[in-house]
């Protein structure tokens, strides 16, 4: 059997984030608008503080205005539901992405229910869920809508493919079962209670895993020329890397997906890293503009290939 085809998540995301950038010059011309993201950070978590340095930088890049408001650990639930509102309020704010985990004092769902949903970039707001099921104008999650998108780019159409999404969580599983569902697939959604997932997931031609367990997926669970999407990013200790200065050994990324054994089987496979992770920021980008231009009876962006 031969290797699988990577797919290279990385190069779509730059050719996504060129045609972002390229729909913001022509608004900036024709409107004299500046699309603006704000993203709100609350505390000092490191993950998350990286995450919102790449944000803000890719967002610069792409000709958008980025808002940022790093906030203290101990700011008060109240103060940043005001800020929320006051992001609400500001016409040059078309995007408002609240940073996640929020401190353990403040209740997630009620930041995330008062943002504004015509200015939800994450698509997290109920009512861009209840638009993503049934078939409305949402702003979709990012790493789902990601997903979709290098599914399209390499398979076209989608209709009638069976497909399975391992893992159900809000911000990644549901979404993607709803993208592809919008599909025209036949889509099963396992997760931690499922009976035989192997023989399950060896029924799919797509397999979506999202479950956030190293390497949990292996070859003999795929189909001979099924196309894998790897969403999980995992860090995990890489003796054969040598050792760190403290004598603590190396880590490495790996997804959700026994990579080596699912690449001997796939037809084609996201690899980690370079595979679903670059595609996250490209769509939220992508998702500000749409954005930008709902609120301005602008036409949407020719920015979805
Ligand atoms: P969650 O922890 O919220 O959800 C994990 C899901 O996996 C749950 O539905 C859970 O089932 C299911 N699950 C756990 N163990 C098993 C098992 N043994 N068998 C079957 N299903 C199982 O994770 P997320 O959805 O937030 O993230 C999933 C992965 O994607 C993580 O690795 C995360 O790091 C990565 N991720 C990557 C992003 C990117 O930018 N590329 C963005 C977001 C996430 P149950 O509901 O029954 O508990």
């Amino acid at each position: 059997m031969s290797e699988a085809t990577v797919i290279d998540g990385k190069a779509f995301a730059a050719g996504l984030r060129e045609r972002v950038a390229r729909e913001v010059t022509k608004i900036k011309d024709a409107h004299g608008i500046t699309p603006g993201l704000a993203v709100v950070l609350v505390g000092e978590d490191p993950a998350s503080k990286v995450y919102v340095g790449s944000k803000a930088k890719q967002t610069v890049e792409c000709g958008m205005e980025s808002i940022e408001h790093r906030l203290d650990e101990s700011t008060s639930e109240e103060d940043l539901l005001a800020l929320v509102n006051q992001l609400n309020d500001d016409p040059k704010v078309n995007g408002i992405l609240v940073q996640l985990p929020l401190p353990k004092h403040i209740d997630d769902q009620k930041v995330l229910s008062t943002i504004n949903p015509d200015k939800d970039v994450d698509g997290f707001h109920t009512t861009n869920v209840g638009r993503l099921w049934t078939g409305g104008d949402a702003l979709v999650p990012c790493t789902p809508y990601g997903c979709s998108l290098l599914l399209k780019d390499h398979l076209g159409d989608l209709s009638g493919k069976n497909a399975i999404v391992v893992g159900r969580s809000n911000i990644v599983g549901k979404p993607m079962a709803a993208l592809l569902l919008a599909e025209s697939c036949t889509v099963t959604i396992a997760h931690s209670r499922t009976d035989d997932l192997p023989g399950k997931c060896r029924e799919a031609d797509i397999v979506v895993a999202a479950v956030g367990r190293p390497e949990m997926v292996k070859g003999d669970w795929i189909k001979p020329g099924a196309t894998v999407i790897d969403v999980g990013i995992n860090r995990v200790e890489a003796p054969e890397k040598g050792t760190n200065e403290d004598g603590s050994p190396k880590t490495k990324l790996v997804g959700d997906v026994d990579y080596a054994g699912a690449a001997a089987v796939a037809g084609a496979i996201t690899p980690v890293p370079g595979g679903v992770g670059p595609m996250t920021i490209a769509c939220l980008l992508r998702n500000a503009l749409v954005a930008c231009c709902r609120q301005n009876g602008i036409d949407d962006p020719d920015v979805d290939f």
